[in-house]
This record gives C-alpha cells, structure tokens and sequence, in this order.
C-alpha cells in the first residue's frame, strides 16, 4: 500500500494550483513543477503535487486500487450517516443544525459544544463532526510519517521530557547520512509521500537545512519540518531548500500561561514564526495542547479560534501527559473526553477544509483514540519512522504509543484500521 494514489490533472487554477481528479473526487493541490501538463498523473501529498508518474505505471496503480476506491466511499458514507438526534438538548440541536446547513459556529458555540457533558450529547457532537468530516472532506485520511532527528533542545518548556529539565535522559543527533537513509527507505519501501522531521530546538541551522537538501536532492516527498523557532530567517532557508510544511503548535493561546510555561519565551514570538512561514509559503500545521494546568475550557475555544484564524491547513491538538523529570511532574493529564471534545469541536470550527490529526500523544492516552478520533471529525494520522532505540529517548512524555512498535506494524495496523472506517489515503488537497 502506498500513501497516495495517483491522480490526473484536470485543469490549472489561478497561479500555482491544479485540479486533481481521484476516481471523480476533485482536489486541488499547489504546483510547482514546470512539466506538469494537462491530462498528466501525479502523486500528491499534503496539499502539493509532488510528482509527474508514468501513464502505464499510473494506470498499473489505479488498476489495483479502483475496486477498493469505491468500496472504502460506500463503507465510509454508510459509517458516517446524518447522525439521529437522541437528546433533548435544544441549544445542541440548534447549534449543529447552523453548521448543517452550512453556516459558521460563533465563539459562544463553541464555547457550549466543549462544555457538553452528557454520554447523549457528546455522541451527537461526535457523530455530526463525523457527518460534516465526510460531507466536506470525503473519505482521504492523511498518512504522514514522522523523522526525529535529534532529541537535543535547549528550551526549557516545563511540560516537556526533552527539555532541558531532563538531565538523566541520553541525548542524540541522527547524521544527515542516517536521516536521509531513513528518508528514502520510508519513500522506497513503504510508500511514504510525506515526511515530518522533528527535532528539540536549537541545533545548527546549517544541519536542518542539509537534512531537507540530502532528502530533497534524492527524492519527491512533501517535507514538513518541526525544530521549533529558528527564526525567521532560518525558516526562509528552510523553505529555500524545498521544505514545505512547517509542524510548530503555539501550545497555548493563553500570553500568561504560555510564559508561565516557556521561561523567557513569549507567545507572539511563537506566533510571529507561524504567521512568517505561511507569509512565505510554507503549509502550517499547527494547535496547541490540552488539558494544562491551569489552562480553562476557555482557553481552548480560544486555541481553536486561533489555530482557524492561522489558517491552519492542518490542525495538531494533543493531550498534555505529565513527565516525570520535568517541573510539572505531579500533574495529571486531562480526562481522554476533552480530548475527543476538542477533535470534535475543532472540526465544528473549520468543518469546510481542515484536516485534523489524531496525536501520538492521544493514542498514548486513550488505546482506541485513533479510531475515536478519526470517527469525530480527525482526517490525520503519523506514523513513526525514527528507528526504535531512538524512538525510546525522545521521551517528550512517558509510555508514547507505537514506542516500540516496528514501522511494519504501525503500517499494518493503520491499514487495517482505515479499512475497517472506510478510509484512503487520497490527498486531501489544500484549503481554496
Ligand atoms: N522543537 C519543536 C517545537 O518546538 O515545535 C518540536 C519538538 S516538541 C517536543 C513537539 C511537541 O511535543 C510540542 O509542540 C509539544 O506540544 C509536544 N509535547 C512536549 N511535551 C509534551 C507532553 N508532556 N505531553 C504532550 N505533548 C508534549
């Protein structure tokens, strides 16, 4: 199985974007490469068109996966049905009808949906952000695999079990030789389009710039990086090098909490780099964490207001789970629901385009998030390429999911799991 299909370019829209055709699904992805013409198919992945493929080759593809295209559209549109109303709840009902017939949820809407408590209520959320996760978006799952490349970081973000506060944990650099070897053997071997390298914060410049050149120099991936604020410089070279997708979470909405949390950072330097990258092209994946002490429900309607109003194409929200070498150590993670919740709610907020990510750190939480998630309104999911042993001391939060799982396994799990969901991996384009 590979993380695309093929599709066939339709028609050139404005300056920098082309129409794909799936099997008569329409998407529409940026372009940069000269040669694509009409009629041609690529690959695309994250939004971008990644590569021109053979017509035979791309016909050999389509071939085997025609049959299970529509099979995987019917299952999803049968599991994804206009939910039936068993609450009583007036305000609910009338909140979710807006977005039914296609209006947009105020603040106070959201506000009422994460405050929703009741077992009734809550499955109605959950179903309808399903419903309007399929009716705008279709059946595409994104499936992106991720890269941490070092686990070094200089910052000393007190949630984060790789921050400076932890000063037992092996620390590690992967070479470019080593990332890049990675790199190809997950596009190679396993199909990857896109790629997440991930690091702490504060190594060389020159060192993520060659990462991205000795991967890009070999080979057509979607390359998104995640190394925290390198400034905005740094992300112009990034981008210069053909990166173009930037993974960076603003973490909490919240000025007072984030400097509460980030000694001698502040939020609107976080922000600046986000609102920078997608000045300049990059696709922003971005969203915060949930369930810090100290952080309202408030909060997180402000989160998710914020990720919308930073055009987010892909949304990252995941739970805070406590670490215990860090300063916040005695603190509890959140209850799994408003981890759900705020899934659900988030697609409420941008139910017309956004993907949104199931996190590692949810499925750490929660063993059946990753099907919850992508049953209330989730459309992402990571797989981790970083080899196990590395994987084991980039320990941001203790016990993480597929910790020591092979790649074989995550593959053969996610497969299985979008099967059964009714789920490709078609791209999902980019927001119009
Ligand atoms: N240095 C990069 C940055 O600053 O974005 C990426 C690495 S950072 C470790 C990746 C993400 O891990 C952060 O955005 C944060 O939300 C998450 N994270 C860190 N500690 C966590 C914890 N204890 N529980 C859940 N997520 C955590």
């Amino acid at each position: 199985m590979c993380y695309a299909i093929p599709g066939k370019v339709e028609a050139f829209v404005g300056e920098n974007r082309v129409l794909i055709d799936y099997f008569g699904e329409k998407k529409l992805a940026i372009n940069e490469l000269d040669e694509v013409r009409i009629g041609d198919y690529v690959y695309a992945q994250g939004g971008y068109v990644i590569e021109t493929l053979p017509p035979d080759y791309a016909e050999s593809v389509l071939d085997l996966w025609k049959e299970s295209f529509f099979r995987l559209q019917e299952l999803d549109l049968s599991l994804s049905r206009a939910p039936e109303a068993h609450t009583q709840n007036q305000r609910l009902l009338r909140i979710l009808d807006k977005a039914f017939y296609g209006k947009d949820l105020d603040r106070d809407d959201l506000l009422y949906l994460i405050h929703l408590e009741d077992p009734q209520d809550l499955e109605y959320l959950y179903r309808s952000a399903n419903f309007l996760r399929h009716k705008y978006t279709g059946n595409s799952c994104c499936v992106h695999g991720i890269i941490e490349v070092s686990n070094r970081c200089t910052c000393a973000c007190k949630y984060c079990g790789i921050s400076v506060h932890n000063r037992r944990l092996p620390r590690y650099q992967m070479s470019v030789e080593e990332v890049k070897d990675l790199a190809l053997s997950a596009i190679d071997r396993y199909g990857f389009k896109a790629l997440v390298l991930q690091s702490g914060e504060g190594l060389p410049l020159d060192y993520y710039v060659s990462l991205v050149r000795a991967i890009l120099e070999e080979r057509s991936v979607f390359l998104c990086v995640s190394f925290g604020e390198v400034g905005l410089e740094g992300l112009e070279a990034l981008f210069a090098a053909g990166a173009r997708g930037l993974l960076m979470r603003f973490e909490t909405s919240n000025p007072a909490l984030y400097r509460e949390l980030h000694p001698g950072k502040e939020l609107s330097s976080r922000l600046e780099h986000i609102r920078h990258a997608r000045e300049i092209g990059f696709l922003v994946f971005t969203g915060a964490l949930v369930g810090l002490p100290g952080q309202t429900l408030e909060d997180i309607v402000n989160d998710i207001l914020l990720a919308r109003e930073l055009s987010a194409e892909m949304y990252s929200f995941g739970p805070f789970i406590p670490h215990q070498d860090t300063p916040l150590a005695e603190a509890r993670p959140p209850d799994p629901e408003l981890m759900l919740k705020t899934l659900a709610v988030m697609r409420m907020a941008d139910y017309r385009q956004g993907r949104i990510l199931v996190t590692t750190a949810f499925e750490t939480l929660d063993s059946k998030a990753r099907e919850r998630g992508l049953m209330a309104g989730a459309n992402s999911i990571m797989l981790n390429i970083t080899p196990i042993h590395q994987r084991r001391s980039y320990a941001i939060y203790p016990n993480r999911a597929w910790r020591d799982e092979k790649l074989e396994t995550q593959i053969d799990e996610a497969i299985s799991l979008l099967q059964s969901l009714g789920r490709a991996p078609t791209d999902l384009g980019v927001k119009t």
